[in-house]
Parts: C-alpha cells; structure tokens; sequence
C-alpha cells in the first residue's frame, strides 16, 4: 500500500512504500540524498552507504525520474529537525529503489516558482511546469473553492448545476464568436458560446429556477493583455428575484469563500460599497476604479458594486455590431431600470436610459457582472429595435429567444464571474495564465499542443472548405 508523503510523520518507525518524483538529488559521495516530490508534498530521503543495491540505482537517479521507494520512516535527531518545511522531522532510510521511469533533463528548473522563465517555454512543457509546487498548489486550491461553491449553491441554495451546449449558435458579448463548420450542412456553422447567457435564461423559462455552471467561454478577440481566447466563469441565473437578491447572494458567497480559504487577507468594506457608472468614471476615469485605502497591502480586498450603466451607447468602428446608431453596452438581454421602462418601450431619450446591469470590481479588475433581464418577449424586441435591427433579422436572430419568453417566463436575472480572474487575484498570481491549467499564449497559441494549426485536405473537402488565402 502506498503512503502518501504528507501522511508519513504517522508512520515513524515503520517501512513505507512511496511513489514520487525526484525532486532533487545531493550527491555526498558516500551517501546520497534526494528530495522526493508527489501530489501531497515532498521529503527528503537518504540512502546510507550499506545499503548496496539501493545506492547503485540512486546512482544513476536524476531530477524528474519517477520512483517507487521502500523505506523506513526515521524521527531526525533533534539538531538536524527543521521546523519551516514541510517533513523538517523525519527522513526516509531508502531500502530499496525501483525506477518506473526515466526522465529527460527537464527544460527548466522546477525547484523554483518559475516566474523568471520564459512563459513560451513553460507553456510549451506545460505538463512539467505543473510539477511545480506553486501551480500544483493552485490549481488544488482553484477545485477547492469550486467545490466549495458547489455546496454553497446545490445543498443550501436550491440551485442546479447544468452544463449547457458548446456547439451552439452565436450570442452576443461584445465580442466575435469562434465558428466550427458543420461538415454534415456544408456551409453552416456552429458558434462556441461567448457566454451561456441564452441556454441560461431558456433554463429559466424551462423552470429551473436557480442555475449554475462553471461555464468554459471562447471570445475571439485580438491580443489583449491577460485575456484568454476561451475561460471559465462562474455563471448563474435565477428566477423571481430582484437586483438586491442576487447581489446579496453572491456578497454572502464571496465572503464565505474567502474566510475559509484565503482567511489571510482582509475585506475593505462590507457590504461591498456600491457606486454609480457616473460616479466611477467622473472621479476614476474607468469603470472598474481600484479603491483600495492601502495599494501596497496586498491581502486587502476592496470589492466594489458598480451600477447604473446607460443600457446603449453609440456605435463605433470598433463595435461589432454597428449597424444602427446605437448597441447595447453590456448585454441586449438586459432589463432598464424601472423608472426608464417607459422611455425605452417609446424609444424615447435613448442615451439616458439605465439599466439594471451592476458589475463587481476589485483591486481595480472587473470580476464580474449581470443583471435583471426583459422576460417579456415584445419588451426585449424594442432593445433589437432601438438598435435597428429590422423584423427580418430580430425574428432571425432572437427569434427563439422571443417566442420562449412569451411563454409565461418568469422575471429573472443573473452575474457570472471571470472565475480564473478571482483566483488569480486570491492567489497573489500575477496573471490569469498562471491559474488556468493548459493556458494560452497573448496571441492566442497554445504551444504545447501546436494549436491553432492547420487541417488535412481530406477534412477540407469532407467540411466543404475552400480557402483562398493560405495563412
Ligand atoms: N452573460 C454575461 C457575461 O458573460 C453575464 C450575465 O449577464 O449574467 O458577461
């Protein structure tokens, strides 16, 4: 039976089998130490001078080659016990080594955190960079909170998790859609969600009430800083509820998340303290202002609720969707608010109309946002009209959408969270790379796998594919 290292100090005295990696390897010339690394840790090993056979093979041993060990667990003597790392007091006696694999000499070192390598390179050797203590530590922390979530809204919040289509049609986010041709109905394509904001609310209409997902989302845009062609949100919609309902649950959420895991850092401000568009951008210049009393506190947290967006704004050569005067600013599902509703239904005073989207921020990143939706069918159509869409091409596009509110939809809202963003900010990372497993480069290249690349004549033909220009 195998031991796991972070279990071995119950084992004192005892023989032991561990399964590991070496992590580093001391040549003392009459003794050999190794420093053996798995999934729960790592411990250092010796292997004494009488112990022939196992000495010969540690010999030959070298960092990264993957071991099966038999050995003894020692207490250290007490001026050799360190208290700062992990297993500083005891010391595996090896009895016997069998190697289960070779390894290369790995690319970089791994002893490190790694943030002065080449990040092309450690994309590349993905698989090695994650051998890594701080992104094995990431990432168990990141499905740690996922399941912590998880509880928090299947068992006390009545929601469902539901994992909706990747193979989709377009949905607007601002952005463009990734496509994939449909070999079976040449010239049609599929669209990858930008979000699942549609399958969401039509989950609402289906009744369900209260959803979630850790939705993968793909947005192709240009290179643009620390974004990610595709990422992970923490998406929800719910039923009957008002703005104050879902802020106040994601509020409770975030709070509890972050005492249980991250009980180091400190909240600013709760509740989160809220503040108009108007406001933000009057006084921060941007929409996501970092209010932070103390910027070189690094466990301070100050999230902040940002409200009262206009619903359209004018378009622009960089809005994708300029076809009429105006477009939406956040999402066309989105309700107005209450006192605007009349302006918006008349098509009146567009510029000032507000909507219900709020956002949250902190430290000055955009973590998330949603808002209240139009669930009735001919309230959502005016938000295609003002943006002059005509009947033609709002039945096309929505079409689905309006039919399925006119049948008896219930008021419903909802917020997603840019869930690597989160992370990255609990974990003290410096970009969201770091907290993605397999990420991409800026340009969108995932070099490990050699994506994107191109396709085989055979899969053109099959697809209906002609291109003219060869990139
Ligand atoms: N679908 C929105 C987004 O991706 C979030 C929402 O409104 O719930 O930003």
């Amino acid at each position: 039976m195998r031991t796991y290292i972070k279990d071995l100090n119950k084992e004192i005295d005892k023989e032991v089998l561990v399964e590991a990696w070496v992590k580093v390897r001391r040549d003392q010339g009459k003794m050999i130490f190794l420093d053996l690394r798995d999934v729960s840790g790592v411990v250092q090993a010796v292997i004494l001078p009488f112990h022939k056979e196992a000495l010969e093979v540690s010999n030959a041993l070298r960092t990264e080659w993957c071991v099966s060990i038999n050995a003894k667990v020692n207490k250290r003597p007490e001026k050799n016990i360190k208290t700062d790392v992990q297993n500083g007091d005891i010391e595996l006696e090896v009895l016997n080594i069998n190697v289960l694999n070779e390894s290369n000499t790995p690319p970089f070192d791994l002893t490190t955190d790694g943030l002065e390598v080449n990040e092309e390179v450690r994309l590349k050797y993905r698989y090695l960079d994650l051998r890594r203590e701080r992104l094995s530590k990431t990432l168990k922390n990141r499905s740690k909170v996922q399941q912590f979530i998880r509880n928090y809204l299947i068992d006390n919040n009545n929601f469902t998790e539901v994992e909706t289509p990747l193979l989709s049609a377009p949905t607007p986010e601002g952005s463009r859609s990734y496509v994939v041709p449909s070999r079976l109905w040449k010239d049609n394509f599929y669209s990858l969600p930008q979000s699942p904001q549609q399958y969401k609310q039509l989950l609402m209409v289906g009744g369900i009430e209260r959803y979630f997902q850790f939705a993968r989302c793909m947005r192709d845009e240009d290179t643009r800083g620390d974004r990610q062609p595709e990422f992970t949100q923490l998406d929800m919609e719910l039923s009957f509820v008002s703005e104050e309902d879902i802020i106040n649950l994601n509020e409770d959420l975030i709070i509890k998340t972050v005492e249980k895991f991250y009980p180091e850092k400190k909240i600013q401000q709760i509740p989160f303290p809220r503040m108009s568009y108007k406001e933000a951008m009057e006084k921060y210049g941007n929409d996501r202002p970092d209010i932070r009393e103390d910027k070189n506190d690094s466990d301070l947290l100050a999230f902040l609720w940002v409200v009262d967006f206009p619903m359209f704004e004018k378009t622009s050569e960089d809005n994708l969707d300029g076809t009429g005067e105006w477009t939406f600013t956040h999402n066309p599902f989105s309700r107005p608010r209450d006192e605007y509703m009349n302006d918006f239904v008349e098509k009146k005073n567009i510029g000032n109309i507000l909507t219900t989207q709020y956002d949250i921020t902190l430290n000055g990143f955009e973590i998330g946002g949603g808002s209240l939706r139009n669930h009735k069918g001919d309230i959502l159509r005016k938000t295609f009209e003002i943006m002059g869409y005509d009947k033609e091409k709002i039945d096309r596009m929505f079409g689905h959408m309006i039919e399925a509110l006119d049948f008896g939809a219930p008021p419903h809202g909802g917020i997603a969270w840019g869930f690597d963003r989160f992370i990255m900010l609990m974990e003290n990372e410096p970009n969201i790379r770091e907290v993605i497993p397999f990420a991409k480069t800026g340009e969108g290249k995932d070099l490990m796998m050699n994506a994107p690349s191109g396709i085989s004549d055979k899969q053109k033909k099959e697809l209906g594919l002609k291109f003219e220009v060869k990139g």
